[in-house]
């Protein structure tokens, strides 16, 4: 466990990963090529790329490296995004959705790549994940996913009912998609390690900084903060779920919903029997549960929406009861944390990068799936900043355009979260 007090831990990752959290601060003012604002897998990465091409680079984080989203999440180093590759090809057309579909399959393999090569301390698993079917039709969506990742040579493997019973320890499943091109994570430990290999590049990387606004002048960027002002040639606004409202509307381009995540204290032997290879699950449902283990056997058990009440509260109640569903012969579990955070979804369920105003970047809205295409996008936008081709990138470049009704729908989806909260915790 690291040194912060407990009462700033954003999540359980914040204090049970090994790598240190990083304290360097601003003091004055700051000329930069380019200044990046936000220090989650979008912003470090994209300082690590840009560092090792020798560019001059700021990052400017609000509160700690991995305080939104990079440093709350499960940890499933997926390949690929929530939605089937033919739908992805459907959507973007056969060129750049090929394309992006092959780029993100191979992305876990990146993320691991980067693990060994800087010697990131995150508890890397590359054991696959499971998507776990919650029914019937859930099994039959898995086959045809499983027969199209096939036909593109992806290392998967459709795990019938009794497969997925051992691999998983529970018999509720109908089956199962293992993707061995997967793995599990702690998310903390990686952002840092990141942040790290990228201070180590040349990289600087100032925490508690919030950027206040944003305006052109003459060419360059100014980004004003309490602790001085930076003027950058180029920006890139890696906020995400979490940006605020420093750029007009950015945060109207996706719809905002919460995840939460309960983690129980280390159960010891009497878990060994869950996820014994300590694959990720996460299931077919509408609203989707998660299930994994982390490398000191404690549970880690979420769904969609946010933590409700403390010890004995929804949250905690609705955790015990689908633990005691899935793994009836566990008996009585402790819980030691429990946190949530914000995930940007796009109406069409595929990620942006948009060009808000010249020399101004902002890759978003990853839908739940940020941890490998986060550090893909930091990549290559990096690699694009140096002067690579426009078509190198994930995705075209498109201008900014808002969603109609995001907050509305905001607001609908977590009453539903809510209502399914209570459902299942009965
Ligand atoms: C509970 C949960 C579970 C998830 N599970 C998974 C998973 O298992 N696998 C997976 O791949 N993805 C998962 N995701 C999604 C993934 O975590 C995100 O897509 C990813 O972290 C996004 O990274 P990012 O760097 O783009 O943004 P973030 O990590 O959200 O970083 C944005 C940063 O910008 C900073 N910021 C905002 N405004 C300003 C400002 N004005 N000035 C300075 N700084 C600012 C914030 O403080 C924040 O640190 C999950 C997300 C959540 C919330």
């Amino acid at each position: 466990m690291n040194e912060q007090k407990t009462t700033d831990l954003i999540s359980l990752w914040d204090a049970s990963a090994k790598e240190k959290a990083l304290s360097s601060r601003m003091t004055g003012d700051i000329v930069s090529d380019v200044a990046i604002v936000g220090g989650g897998f979008t912003g470090i990465s994209t300082a690590l790329h840009l560092a090792e091409r020798g560019i001059e680079c700021h990052v400017l984080e609000a509160q700690k490296i991995g305080y939104g989203g990079s440093g709350r999440n499960v940890g499933l180093v997926n390949a690929g995004l929530w939605l089937p590759p033919q739908n992805v090809r459907a959507q973007l057309g056969d060129s750049v959705g090929s394309r992006f579909v092959r780029l993100l399959g191979d992305a876990p393999a990146y993320v691991f790549s980067l693990i060994e090569k800087h010697g990131i301390e995150c508890e890397p698993r590359r054991n696959g994940t499971i998507h776990a079917a919650h029914s019937q039709s859930g099994f039959e969506d898995l086959k045809t996913r499983c027969e199209e990742w096939r036909r593109l040579g992806a290392h998967v493997e459709l795990l019938n009912r009794e497969e997925t019973a051992d691999k998983i320890g529970t018999h509720v499943f109908h089956g199962g998609l293992l993707d061995h091109r997967a793995g599990t994570i702690n998310p903390m430990g990686y952002v840092r390690g990141l942040a790290r290999a990228a201070q180590a590049a040349g990289a600087m990387i100032h925490i508690g900084v919030t950027v206040n606004s944003l305006q052109s002048d003459h060419g360059k960027w100014i980004l004003d903060t309490a602790q001085g002002r930076v003027t950058a040639n180029r920006v890139v606004l890696a906020t995400n779920a979490y940006s605020d409202d420093l750029w007009p509307d950015l945060k109207r381009c996706f719809t905002m919903i919460h995840y939460f995540q309960v983690a129980t204290k280390p159960l010891g032997q009497q878990a060994d029997f869950i996820l014994p290879e300590r694959q990720g699950v996460w299931d077919t449902a509408p609203v989707m549960f998660n299930i994994r283990r982390d490398d000191h056997g404690r549970i880690l058990i979420g769904s969609m929406g946010r933590i409700f009440g403390g010890g004995h509260g929804l949250t905690q109640r609705w955790a015990r009861r689908n633990i005691e569903r899935l793994f009836p012969k566990l008996g009585q579990v402790e819980f030691e944390k429990s946190w949530y955070g914000q995930i940007a979804m796009t109406p069409d369920h595929l990620p942006r990068i948009f060009r808000l105003a010249e020399g101004l970047y902002t890759p978003i809205g990853y839908n739940g799936r940020g941890i490998a295409p986060g550090t893909i996008f930091g990549r290559d936008i990096a690699k694009y900043l140096s002067g690579a081709a426009e078509n190198e990138l994930p995705l075209p470049i498109t201008n900014f355009h808002k969603v109609g009704s995001g907050s509305l729908k905001s607001r609908l989806y977590a009453m539903a979260f809510t209502a399914n909260q209570v459902i299942r915790s009965l």
